[in-house]
């Protein structure tokens, strides 16, 4: 049977960046994926923001990964050769009821360390977006978009590299005490690892109920996003990113507009629970509802100017109904001395995947070292 040091469940951004860091410091580092290529999952059905941290409670996991990895992604993706752009975005208030909310998110954005932020006016939201209507906006410098696939593709390329093993195909099916060991049984073979790696995306609390783990209390809940594209010849109506008010409760970041590397303009993602994680697409909203809910940032469109575009699932940990500001959590499991979890990784965890590995890293030294 193969010896591993580490075994990492998930090939997604998460589970890759781990396999780039982790892979430069041991050898025998193995990424088991379920599907026939690497991320597939939330990975590559996102937004494809590089978040500022203008959202997050501060101190918290997600605030404090979430600014450092911006920084490093950006630096990531210079030296790799990972498309991106640095685009800015607009945080936009339609009314002046919403501008106290704004205020606060500019306050909690300036206590994460984000930098150069910015309030401003109607007219020069205008300037920067014709088609925009707001009463004022905060100008976010930072932010900008990434190809995720690509971002993906380059930390496995590192991970393999090193080499790391990217095994796709290979669902885990049976996770099992062995000794000091873990003992991984996947439809690709068995391997007993030293380190075992928890980042299987949607399907963690699955993972961690699979190797008996007290973990597994975090249940995650799956949230559909769906997107429409604006269609070509329309797409002038936006320049960059333009994001609404947050959901008061959390849920996400509300319907935005997105200006993508290949010159689409995205409109999404919405955000409803659903009952089955591999359920993408039925039940689809109406283009109308896209309309509904864009239409007070961009009055210009209309039904006719969207077509149906892809869907992502976000791994939430907070039931409907719930208190959604909820954290990363990112632990050594209580009672399997050598496992560490990744559970709950949803927005912002494209955009902290290198932080979430270098902190990840710590654990995984603790256990390995
Ligand atoms: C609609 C939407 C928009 C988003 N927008 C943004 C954004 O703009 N910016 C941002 O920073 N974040 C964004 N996110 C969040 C981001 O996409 C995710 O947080 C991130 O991709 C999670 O990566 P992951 O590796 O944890 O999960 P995943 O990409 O889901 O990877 C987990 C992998 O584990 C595999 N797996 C599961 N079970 C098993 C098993 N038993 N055996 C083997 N393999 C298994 C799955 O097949 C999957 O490939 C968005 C998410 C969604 C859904």
């Amino acid at each position: 049977m193969d010896r591993a040091n580490v075994v990492i469940i998930g090939g997604g951004v998460v589970g890759c960046a781990i396999a780039a860091a982790a892979s430069a410091e041991w050898s025998d580092v193995f990424v088991l994926e379920q599907m026939p290529k690497i991320g597939m999952g939330a990975s590559s059905r996102n937004s494809g923001v590089i978040h500022s941290g203008l959202y997050y409670t501060p101190g918290s996991l997600k605030a404090r990964l979430c600014v450092r990895g911006s920084e490093m992604t950006y630096k990531f993706c210079e030296a790799h050769g990972v498309p991106h752009r640095k685009t800015g975005k607009l945080v936009v208030a339609t009314s002046k009821e919403q501008e106290p909310t704004l205020e606060k998110l500019m306050e909690t954005g300036r206590k994460n360390g984000v930098e150069g932020l910015r309030m401003i006016d109607a007219a020069a939201i205008r300037k920067r977006e014709p088609h925009i209507a707001g009463t004022a906006a905060i100008e976010v410098p930072s932010t900008g978009i990434v190809s995720s696939e690509e971002l993906v593709k380059a930390y496995a390329r590192i991970a393999s590299d090193h080499g790391g093993d990217i095994v796709t195909r290979a669902k885990v099916r049976r996770l099992e005490r062995a000794g000091g060991l873990m003992r991984v049984t996947s439809d690709a073979g068995e391997i007993e690892a030293r380190c075992l790696v928890n980042s299987a995306g949607l399907f963690a609390d699955e993972v961690a109920a699979l190797m008996g783990s007290p973990m597994a209390k975090h249940r995650i809940y799956p949230v559909r996003g769906e997107y429409c594209e604006i269609v070509r010849s329309r797409s002038d109506l936006v320049r960059g990113l333009v994001y609404p008010l947050p959901h008061a409760e959390g849920l996400s970041l509300g319907v935005h507009l997105t200006k993508t590397l290949w010159g689409g303009v995205l409109v999404g993602p919405t955000a409803h629970y659903i009952a089955d994680k591999n359920d993408y697409e039925s039940n689809r909203p109406p283009v109308e509802d896209f309309v509904r809910m864009a239409q007070p940032m961009l009055p210009e469109i209309r039904a006719e100017d969207l077509v149906p575009a892809y869907t992502g699932i976000r791994a939430k940990l907070a039931p409907p109904g719930g208190h959604h500001a909820t954290d990363f959590v990112i632990e050594k499991d209580t009672q399997l001395a050598n496992v560490v979890h990744l559970i709950g990784m949803e927005s912002p965890a494209l955009t902290s995947a290198g932080a979430i590995a270098e902190y990840a890293m710590e654990m995984i030294g603790e256990i390995l070292n």
